[in-house]
């Protein structure tokens, strides 16, 4: 695309290439999911608790239904995205297996014992539950939240770079795509004619040059192929 300048002249317009499809929600499931099913990360989940009240006369359902509409209410107002799951048809059990697939990161239990002592149960979608009580509901559950985004995070970062490797050379580049593959970072001489032959020779291509916050402690200084000056790191990859 290109566009007319003030000067009369033509030139292309910079491009943001942002790829947000559903190739980008694969990648989220790919990355935090279980064998139970999706985990959504709290940041992007369209429902981050689950409300689930437990009953068995009509007087404990409407005495839950109060209060679980309060604590709805209260988080809401804290800005967090809620669901106060009252239907009739399935047990709870089968509520909470239905929110762990959709990946809710939080669930919170409440029933007439609970009720009876002031408290909520909050059970995690990466595991662990504990008892809350209704006055810190709201500052327990931001803080699970909070501290499920960074678990998620760091175990994602963790696992990346437990696949890549920094500062290869080109016999440790050549043994790392023949066996299990991940990602190379290393530096690149900028020469198509380098790149052509490591694709050729490694069906390795050039995933990315990697913005500073990703970059290697220590910039490479040769390519990591031919030995000549590197002009930029950049993260090798094979396709699939
Ligand atoms: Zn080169």
């Amino acid at each position: 695309m290109k566009y007319q300048t003030a000067a009369g002249g033509l030139e292309h317009v910079w491009n943001t290439s942002w790829g947000v499809s559903t190739r980008l929600i694969g990648g989220l499931i790919m990355t935090h999911s279980d064998d139970n099913g999706l985990v959504a990360p709290p940041k992007l989940a369209p429902v981050q608790v689950a409300i689930v009240p437990i009953w068995k006369t009509d007087n404990e359902r409407n005495q839950l239904s109060v209060v679980g509409n309060q604590i709805k209410a209260d988080l809401e107002q804290a800005g967090v995205r809620v669901e106060f799951d009252v239907r009739e048809n399935l047990k709870p059990g089968a509520k909470y297996f239905e929110w762990e697939g959709l990946g809710v990161p939080v669930r919170l239990e409440i029933g007439p014992r609970d009720l009876a002592s002031g408290q909520v149960v909050l059970a995690r979608r990466t595991g662990g539950k504990a008892p809350v009580p209704f006055q810190s509901a709201v500052g327990a559950v931001t803080a699970a939240l909070d501290e499920i985004q960074a678990a998620l995070f760091a175990a994602a970062r963790e696992r990346r770079e437990k696949n890549s490797i920094r500062g290869a050379t080109k016999a440790q580049f050549l043994e790392f795509m023949k066996g299990s593959g991940g990602f190379v970072y290393a530096g690149f001489c900028g020469d198509p004619a380098c790149e052509a032959e490591i694709k050729q020779q490694t069906n390795a291509t050039i995933r990315v040059l990697p913005d500073p916050e990703f970059r290697s402690k220590e910039a490479p200084k040769t390519c990591m192929w031919c030995g000549a000056p590197s002009i930029a790191e950049a993260v090798w990859a094979q396709a699939y």
